[in-house]
């Protein structure tokens, strides 16, 4: 048997959880990851770095956030009742800010100038731009010359907020090619810099660093949810792109096998290759940007193009601890498909006041199905983001 506490919350000193994770990257980086990671270690117990987290978490990001029963939706499915967890309503509205500030603060005691990192759809982008401000970093981002073009809003709110937008002019254009981007310009000036990683993913120890920032989603969800009924949920349900929502909210439940564990990833319009992320279902073993875990790749290695409606899930692989995870039988690893995504955005709005992510729609749509066939139980979501950024696109390609 596994120990979970051991394992789980502490990868190997290599970052291994289980055979996944480690740091497959260039020697000079390896070296100054070695150094974050030795940092990272003895900052998380200082008390000043603790207090200095929970006091912007208080007083900035609006934690902790609540949990909303469902009251209406909960009739309408005839079935368990659903409650969610907003972290739509943390500051910049989604739960990326969670392990951003934690990253700014942590590049902050390290004595760096500058935050690095990737964007796709601009989310991450935004979260990072955001720390960098509240902290006076400098912050460079890098995206995909076809994301800038697509969008646009984020584009903008980025240069609001006083980020570098670095354009990324080749390959796809898209968002591996801005991971690939960002990681070239860190080598660059690593000493000066960090890069800030967008989710559980990347070489140790940024999956164990973003998820220890996450947990609060976790730590928050299970007090308020035993004061609001007296008992833990029966089922927890999360989106994953990464997975950097999902383990903040799964961390906190690992140990009380009685709750049920759901990883929903994104089905897109098929099980076709090319027309979904699901990396977890239709992944095999690989290595990707730095770390090993399940990504969806091609017989060489090289990964595949990837698709959901949701650009923040859509990625070719997922955070090593989800693969150790999935490998040890914890979690029950689930897909939605467009559709059911769709079904969602479009019914939580009228039922309960609350316009859901695209990316948190999945988790949604799961629950709906979950709900019905299980009608004794309760469900407790994971409400990632909020769905105000979508609303152009549903509305040029779907219409209300
Ligand atoms: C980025 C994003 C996700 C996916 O990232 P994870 O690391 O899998 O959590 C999910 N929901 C929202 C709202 C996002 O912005």
């Amino acid at each position: 048997m596994f120990n979970l506490i051991n394992n789980v919350a502490r990868p190997d000193k290599n970052g291994f959880f289980g055979r996944f994770g480690g740091a497959f990257i260039p020697e000079n980086l390896q070296k100054e990851m070695h150094k974050v990671a030795v940092a990272y270690e003895e900052l998380k117990k200082s008390p000043d770095f603790i207090n200095e987290m929970k006091y912007i978490r208080k007083t900035y990001q609006g934690r902790p956030t609540p949990i909303t029963y469902c009251r209406n939706l909960s009739k309408q499915i005839g079935g368990a009742d659903i409650y969610l967890k907003r972290e739509d309503l943390n500051h910049t509205g989604a739960h990326k800010l969670n392990h951003c500030m934690g990253e700014a603060l942590l590049a902050k005691h390290l004595g760096k100038k500058k935050i690095i990192a990737e964007t796709g759809a601009g989310q991450h982008g935004v979260a990072t731009a955001t720390a960098a401000a509240y902290f006076g970093l400098e912050c460079e981002i890098h995206m995909g010359e076809l994301d800038i073009a697509k969008q646009h809003p984020n584009v903008m709110r980025m240069k609001l907020l006083g980020a570098k937008i670095v354009p990324v002019t080749f390959g796809e254009k898209t968002l591996k090619e801005a991971v690939d981007s960002a990681f070239m310009s860190y080598l660059k000036n690593p000493e000066s810099s960090i890069y800030c990683i967008g989710s559980v993913v990347g070489p140790h120890p940024f999956p164990m660093m973003v998820r220890d920032f996450q947990e609060i989603i976790g730590i928050e969800a299970k007090e308020q949810f035993q004061e609001m009924t007296g008992k833990l949920p029966d089922n927890v349900v999360a989106c994953v792109g990464g997975g950097s929502n999902a383990i903040g909210i799964f961390s906190a439940f690992l140990n009380d096998e009685a709750v049920k564990l759901y990883g929903v990833e994104p089905l897109g319009r098929s099980a076709k290759t090319g027309d979904h992320a699901a990396s977890i279902t239709y992944g095999i073993e690989g290595q990707i940007h730095g770390f090993k875990s399940f990504v969806l790749q091609d017989e060489k290695g090289e990964p595949l193009p990837v698709y959901s409606i949701a650009s923040g899930l859509d990625y070719p692989s997922v955070g090593p601890e989800h693969a150790f995870l999935h490998d040890i039988g914890r979690v029950s690893y689930v897909t939605a498909d467009d559709k059911e995504c769709l079904n969602a955005f479009y019914t939580l709005p009228k039922s309960e006041g609350i316009i859901a992510a695209l990316e948190s729609s999945h988790a949604v749509a799961f629950a709906l199905k979950l709900a019905k066939e299980k009608p004794q139980e309760n469900i407790l979501v994971n409400l990632s983001g909020r769905g105000d950024k979508d609303i152009d696109y549903i509305n040029d390609n779907f219409g209300f």
